[in-house]
């Protein structure tokens, strides 16, 4: 089964927004594999983002993604990690159709309230810099043969 990195960024959990974040993915289908509140230090930021170091946004999404606390978590299910970008939306909000978390959510790109990874690749990569193997849990739900027609 697939699985995917979601962050809830500080603007989303200053904006009381976790409760209702959560509910979308859960409402989907996805199973929360492991889930964590913490403060994201700028090493842990730079690394997540490296691949943005240099261009002119850098320091400014290093800045917001340490300004507070975050909602990290690890979803499994069905395609999840395109199934999260889109439910998401496009990266800037003006373009993020309604319906999506940034385009029911979010103005500014520079504050769009929601992350999750761009790849099955990237997934795995971000899900080892946030959590340990030991903090990702296996379990069933009852649900799941009313999700999945072939489990
Ligand atoms: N970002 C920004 N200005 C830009 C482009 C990106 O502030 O011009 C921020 C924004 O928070 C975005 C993050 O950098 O979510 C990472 O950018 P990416 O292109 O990877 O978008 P995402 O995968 O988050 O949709």
């Amino acid at each position: 089964m697939e699985r995917t990195f979601v962050m809830i960024k500080p603007d989303g959990v200053q904006r009381n927004l976790i409760g209702k974040i959560i509910s979308r993915f859960e409402d989907k289908g996805y199973r929360i594999v492991a889930m964590k509140l913490m403060q994201v230090t700028r090493d842990l930021a730079e690394r997540h983002y490296e691949e943005h170091r240099g261009k002119p946004f850098f320091e400014s999404l290093i800045d917001y993604i340490t300004s507070g606390p975050v909602v990290v978590m690890v979803l499994e299910g069905k395609d999840v990690v395109a199934g999260v970008r889109k439910m998401n939306g496009a990266t800037n909000p003006a373009e993020a159709a309604p319906g999506t978390i940034r385009g029911d959510y979010a103005l500014d790109i520079g504050r769009n309230v929601i992350h999750g990874a761009d790849s099955v690749e990237s997934a795995q990569r971000e899900i080892s810099i946030y959590f340990k193997e030991e903090e990702l849990l296996n379990y069933e739900k009852v649900t799941e043969k009313w999700i999945y027609e072939y489990e």
